[in-house]
């Protein structure tokens, strides 16, 4: 039985942990509106997944997929899908230039990241992240989390289609919510959900090529696997997630050193001061890709060994560190 039909992917529930997700040979795109079964669509859509989330499973991404039940056919784990879409632009195209007027093939100095509303009655929204979070799509950690899942998996995909002489103008991400609250990459990532040009000569090869009926979308799809499938040996990636924590004293607790502060404060003249309470950060680096599991590592250190629960508190705060952005770091010192 289908639990839930979409406009290119059928979603059977098959227990409380595992879906089966068959994907179609449709195609659509501008809501709906223009729309096509195009042959072998689904098997390539479904192959090019399952190798792209096998990729990013190997780089320890944390992802719903779980095995191949036929070419068309996947094995994932049951998630709620939540109702934020992420897309991360390396170069301008799409919407973003629709809706700013922009040239296409502007080359960002950091990629961009924008969240959507899954929501086709009013054509997907931009939305920012405190709104997503005030209107309860996501939780702030949610948001957090998918913006640097977002951006290390850009790094990573980056790298890959590299090596196949492919650039990754831009991509779409879904998140699933496990029934434990875990994080985890859900739908498809393929050439339905990504731009990708010819290295060489810009050439589309993605489902702009359905959208602007440039022809052979089938051709450029089967290529770009085929490409995939010929990588002999994954590049490396060093992954660096660092997280703030900012240890502060429970509010009901006495801070005499912070009382003195503000006394020798007052007496200096700084007579706008309310308060001063003391507290402690700690950084650390982690050579881990962001997730659901790290932040659990994260909050099981901080709240056993970085702080004293009868006394503190704790507020996490996560980054992910790009390479690029590291070696800017280190540079400018
Ligand atoms: N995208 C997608 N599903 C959507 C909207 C966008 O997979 O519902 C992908 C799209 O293929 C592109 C990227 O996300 O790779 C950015 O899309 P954009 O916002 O430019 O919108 P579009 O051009 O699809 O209107």
């Amino acid at each position: 039985m289908v639990t839930y039909s979409g406009k290119a992917k059928d979603v059977i529930a098959l227990n409380d942990k595992e879906v089966q997700i068959n994907f179609r040979d449709s195609i659509s795109a501008f809501d709906g509106v223009k729309k096509e079964e195009l042959a072998e669509k689904g098997i390539i859509n479904c192959l090019t997944s399952v190798k792209l989330f096998e990729i990013l499973d190997k780089y320890g991404f944390k992802t719903h997929f779980i095995s191949k039940i036929s070419d068309s056919k996947l094995l994932c784990k049951k998630v709620t899908i939540l109702p934020i879409e992420v897309v991360c632009r390396n170069i301008s195209a799409g919407s973003f230039c629709k809706r700013y007027g922009f040239e296409e093939g502007i080359r960002f100095e950091q990629p961009l990241i924008e969240f959507f509303v899954k929501d086709d009655e009013h054509h997907d929204p931009l939305i920012t992240e405190s709104v997503a979070v005030q209107m309860k799509f996501i939780t702030e950690n949610e948001a957090i989390l998918m913006e640097a899942i977002t951006r290390a998996v850009n790094e990573v995909l980056i790298k890959i289609f590299d090596l196949i002489s492919l650039q990754l103008v831009d991509f779409k991400l879904e998140f699933g919510r496990t029934t434990e609250g875990q994080l985890l990459l859900a739908d498809e990532i393929s050439a339905d959900t990504m731009r990708l040009w010819e290295k060489k000569t810009g050439e589309k090869k993605d489902k702009d090529r359905y959208r602007q009926d440039l022809g052979d979308v089938i051709v450029h799809y089967k290529d770009i696997l085929e490409r995939l499938n010929s990588i002999q040996k994954l590049p490396d990636y060093k992954p660096l997630s660092t997280v703030q924590v900012i240890i502060k004293l429970r509010k009901s607790v006495l801070d005499p050193a912070g009382e003195v502060t503000f006394h020798s404060l007052s007496r200096k003249g700084f007579k706008r001061i309310e308060s001063v309470r003391l507290g402690k950060s700690a950084e650390i680096a982690f050579n881990a890709v962001p997730s659901s599991v790290l932040q659990s590592e994260i909050e099981e250190i901080s709240e056993k060994i970085l702080s004293n629960p009868l006394i503190e508190d704790f507020e996490l705060k996560i980054r992910h560190h790009s390479e690029k952005s590291e070696k800017e770091h280190f540079q400018e010192k």
